[in-house]
C-alpha cells in the first residue's frame, strides 16, 4: 500500500524552520513518499500581527520556491498550500488569501486562544498557569469549531494542540469534541492525524485516539502530517499514525487538487 501523502510542512519564510523546499522533496523520496504538500504559516493582513510566520510580501516568493521544486522532483508530487490561522474575523482576510493563487487546499489552525496568545508557544508558558486549563481548551474548541464552520478550510489542523505542554483539563472534554467533529463533517472538513505531538511533552499524535475513534464514527475523513520544519522532519513517525488510523477504521485518506477532494487507500 502507497504511503499517504505529507501534507503539512514549513518553509523557512515562516523564520522558525529550516531548509529549503527542494531539500524537503529531497527527504520525502528518500523516504519512499511519492506525494508531499507545502503548507507554510500564512501571513497576516497586519505583518506585525507576530513574528513566525511569511510577510504578505513574501507570498509570492513562497509560492516561486514551491513551483521550483514541483519542477526540480518532476517524480513527485508536491502540492501548493497553506496552514492559515483561524482567528473570528479574519474570514475575508482567508477569503483574499485563497483568490490569489490556485492553491490545493487551506489547513485551518487555530493557535490563537485571543488576539494576543498562541497556545501553542514555548515562550507564553506562563499564560497557561494563570489560567484554568478546562476553559482554554474550551475556547480552543469553540474557535476550531467556528473554523470548520466557514468553509474555507479543506482540513483542520493538529485538532487538539491544547496538549502540547501537557496542560490537561480534569473535567471530560468529550462534549467540546462532538461539537467539533459535527461541524467539520457538515463542513466537508478533514482533519490530519500530525506527527509533531510525537515530538512534544504530550508524545501523543494530534488528535488522541479517542477523538479519531468519534471522527471516524462520525465520517470525518483524515489526512497525513508530519508538521516538519526541518527536511529531516518528513514524513516523521508516518508508521506510527498509519498504525493508528488502521486501528481505528481507517482505510483511506484525503488528497486535494485544486481545493477539490479525492480519496486514496493507504
Ligand atoms: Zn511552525
Ligand atoms: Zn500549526
Amino acid at each position: 500500500m502507497p504511503l499517504p501523502a505529507d501534507y503539512h510542512m514549513h518553509t523557512p519564510l515562516c523564520r522558525h524552520a529550516s531548509g529549503e523546499p527542494g531539500d524537503y522533496a529531497r527527504r520525502a523520496l528518500e523516504i519512499g513518499l511519492t506525494e508531499i504538500g507545502f503548507s507554510d504559516h500564512s501571513p497576516m493582513r497586519q505583518d506585525n500581527f507576530d513574528d513566525w510566520r511569511m510577510r504578505f510580501d513574501q507570498l509570492d516568493e513562497y509560492v516561486e520556491g514551491i513551483r521550483k521544486a514541483q519542477q526540480d522532483f518532476p517524480q513527485l508530487t508536491i502540492r501548493l498550500a497553506l496552514e492559515v490561522d483561524y482567528l473570528p474575523g479574519q474570514e475575508d482576510w482567508i477569503r483574499d488569501l485563497a483568490a490569489r493563487q490556485p492553491w490545493d487546499y487551506f489547513i485551518g489552525s487555530v493557535h490563537y486562544v485571543s488576539d494576543n496568545w498562541a497556545l501553542d508557544n514555548p515562550n507564553k508558558l506562563s499564560e497557561w498557569r494563570k489560567r484554568d486549563a478546562f476553559e482554554v481548551w474550551s475556547v480552543y474548541f469553540e474557535r476550531l469549531t467556528k473554523a470548520a464552520e466557514t468553509g474555507l478550510f479543506e482540513i483542520i489542523g493538529h485538532a487538539d494542540l491544547p496538549k502540547k505542554f501537557g496542560f490537561r483539563p480534569e473535567r471530560d472534554c468529550t462534549a467540546l469534541y462532538e461539537r467539533f467533529l459535527t461541524a467539520a463533517k457538515k463542513y466537508n472538513c478533514a482533519i490530519e492525524l500530525n506527527t509533531a505531538g510525537l515530538r512534544k511533552d504530550c508524545r501523543e499524535i494530534y488528535p488522541s485516539r479517542e477523538i479519531l475513534q468519534l471522527a471516524f464514527q462520525k465520517g470525518v475523513p483524515i489526512t497525513f502530517g508530519s508538521d516538519a520544519h526541518a527536511p529531516e522532519e518528513v514524513g516523521m513517525n508516518f508508521t506510527d499514525a498509519i498504525q493508528l488510523a488502521h486501528e481505528i477504521g481507517y482505510k483511506e485518506c484525503c488528497r486535494f487538487v485544486r481545493r477539490k477532494r479525492e480519496l486514496a487507500r493507504f
